[in-house]
């Protein structure tokens, strides 16, 4: 059991583990979310991913409810807006993001934009890592942090333990990876399939769908999970939730990862983290 467990799931910081597959809620909202996250949770997902900004935490603690299951047994993760940059602010959003979930500590939190200009993400990861500190969540995080941006947050003396970014086969983003790699941050991938991206159709990622009976987004989601990424893919629709979860039971060659890398355009990421932020 705890064997196939920990191959669905990585070590995020000591004894905290990370469901690999989680279900990205954006632009869920309302009932369409609460009955996305029950479904999801009912046919096996473990991690739910949400936001402040996406206005539906109260409707994915309902779905959480629903589904009848333990809390302990999931693994929640929520972001919260630039507004909260500071210690006690990041303090005065896990209350208003706990009342809203309705729920009593949080798995992961994170930082969702750094903010630049505002110039107070450091005293964010330094409330958050306080939260930690305290016993109120798991584990902290960030998302859409370039280098620039966490380099100033390991110059505080803070180790980053995961950075949630926009990471699917046409953006692979080598020199934000490489970053990563280098300071032990877990890459938690979002947009993973780039939107029902036109990679899907590509016969690197056909091809081996085909050989392996398997769909282009479970080839894409494995392809992510093989190079050691938690993936967020949001699907409502009971069969691609399904089968967004049901990527541990074949393997990917070499050859077809590489196939799959090369598909690498070298674009941006939609939004700059210098300039976007909520
Ligand atoms: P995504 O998960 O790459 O793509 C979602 C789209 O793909 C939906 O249109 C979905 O349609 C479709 N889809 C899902 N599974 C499929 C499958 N098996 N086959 C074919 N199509 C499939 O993109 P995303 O929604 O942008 O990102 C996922 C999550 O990441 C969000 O929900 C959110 O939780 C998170 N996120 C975080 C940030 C951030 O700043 N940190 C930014 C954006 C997103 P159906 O719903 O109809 O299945």
């Amino acid at each position: 059991m705890n064997g196939s467990k920990d191959m669905t799931t990585a070590e995020l910081t000591s004894g905290v583990r990370i469901p690999l597959i989680g279900l990205g809620t954006w632009p869920l909202a309302g009932e369409d979310a609460s009955a996305a996250v029950a479904q999801a949770i009912e046919g096996g997902y473990r991690h739910i991913d949400t936001a402040e900004n996406y206005a539906n935490e109260a409707a994915v603690g309902e779905g959480i409810r629903r589904s009848g299951i333990e809390r302990s047994q999931l693994f929640l993760t929520t972001k919260f807006n630039s507004e909260w940059h500071s210690k006690d602010g990041v303090l005065e959003a896990f209350g208003h993001a706990l009342k809203r979930l309705r729920t009593d500590y949080l798995d992961l939190f994170l930082v969702h934009w750094p903010n630049p200009a505002q110039g107070q993400f450091v005293d964010a990861c330094e409330g958050l890592q306080r939260l930690v500190d305290d016993g109120a969540i798991r584990a902290w995080g960030v998302s859409n942090f370039m280098p620039a941006h966490l380099r100033i947050v390991h110059g505080a003396g803070l180790r980053v333990p995961l950075n949630q970014v926009q990471i699917d086969p046409e953006h692979g983003q080598p020199g934000q990876l490489a970053y990563h790699r280098d300071h032990g941050i877990l890459t938690a991938a979002y947009s993973p399939l780039g939107r029902n991206g036109a990679f899907l159709s590509h016969p690197a990622v056909t091809g081996p769908a085909r050989e392996l009976d398997k769909t282009p987004a479970q080839i894409v989601l494995r392809w992510h999970i093989q190079h050691g990424r938690v993936a967020v893919p949001k699907s409502a629709n009971h069969q691609r939730q399904r089968e967004n979860l049901d990527v541990f039971s074949f393997v990917l060659t070499q050859g077809q990862l590489d196939a799959i890398d090369a598909l690498e355009t070298g674009a941006p990421p939609r939004l700059d983290s210098d300039t976007y932020f909520h």
